[in-house]
């Protein structure tokens, strides 16, 4: 009896934890795609070399086994024919500006991601490199850089705001937009480009803040960027700053392989799912479809384009 008793706890075990994994392989597995939108948008921010780099090829791509390609014409399926690859290092940064030179559909932002270079031995080397990358034709913005005090503590807060000063000469010298990354610093941030001047072309990505700093961002005139979390439940205060936002300074993006949007959220992202957040932000605004559609589009490549 006891020996059939381990036995069925073992088929129990077994079971639970077959459970279990197939839960976790689904959860690294993309969502299926969207209903295509009526009318083509761009994906404002995306890192295509971490998404393809940890999750491989999104579903229905091919693209003749070079996974970059095939999420490209993935996402073009479902109406996202345009999208732009942020840089957050040296590394990724070049990475970008090559693929934006290969495909007519992406361009590239080069950057120090304002938690990276805190912990750069050499930032004024790394700034030097970024500026280089800055001047290249395809390479149409600055960021992401700014201010995160979610992830970076007091000691680093120093590097963080000399990155992210150096990050708005360079935008404002090359004419190129800048590409905010704002964590729990929105009056930092807005007291930095104060000081600095802001560049004429300013996107406030993943826009995270509520109403009234939508508000102050929209009267400055720069353009909120819209990610996944819109969608999520605990967004009520997001919400209220997309339905303030004018669609002519409204952009939307993935952040891609993070913040997924609902349905899907914990499972990794791709610029494929765009039409989610977009159809999300047009009922949550009462904006038209369509008309939304054709509002990002042209915010887009008003920011950073024209792609081709
Ligand atoms: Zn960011
Ligand atoms: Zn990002």
């Amino acid at each position: 009896m006891a020996a059939g008793r381990c036995v069925m706890l073992a088929a129990m075990t077994e079971q639970t934890e077959t459970r279990k994994q197939r839960a976790a392989r689904r959860a690294g597995e993309f969502p299926p795609p969207p209903e295509p939108l009526p009318a083509p948008v761009a994906d404002s921010h995306t890192h295509l070399d971490i998404t393809v780099g940890e999750y491989g090829t999104p579903p229905g791509g091919t693209g003749d086994g070079d996974p970059v390609a095939a999420a490209i014409t993935v996402a073009a399926g479902v109406g996202v024919d345009r999208l732009v690859q942020v840089g957050v290092d040296v590394e990724s940064s070049r990475w970008g500006a090559d693929v934006a030179d290969r495909h007519p559909a992406v361009l590239a932002t080069v950057a120090l991601h304002p938690n990276e270079a805190p912990r750069l031995a050499d930032l004024d080397e790394a700034l030097r490199e970024i500026e280089a990358l800055a001047g290249r034709d395809r390479v149409r913005g600055v960021g992401e850089t700014g201010m995160d005090f979610f992830r970076t503590g007091a000691d680093g807060r120093a590097a963080q705001e000399e990155s992210f000063r150096a990050h708005v000469a360079v935008a404002k010298r090359y004419g190129k937009a800048l590409v905010i990354h704002d964590r729990d610093a929105h009056a930092d941030v807005l007291r930095i480009l104060d000081d600095e001047g802001a560049p004429d072309t300013v996107v406030m990505h993943c826009f995270s803040g509520d109403a009234d700093f939508a508000r102050e961002c929209v009267r400055r005139g720069h353009l909120l960027s819209f990610a996944g979390t819109v969608t999520f439940g605990s967004a009520a205060a997001l919400r209220e700053a997309a339905a303030v936002t004018p669609p002519e300074q409204m952009l939307v993006e993935t952040d891609a392989p993070y913040l997924t949007p609902m349905p899907h959220r914990g499972r990794p992202n791709a610029s494929y799912l765009i039409p989610l957040t977009v159809r999300f932000l047009a009922e949550t605004t009462g904006v038209d479809l369509d008309e939304l559609c054709a509002a990002i589009s042209t915010n887009s490549e008003r920011a950073f384009g024209p792609w081709r």
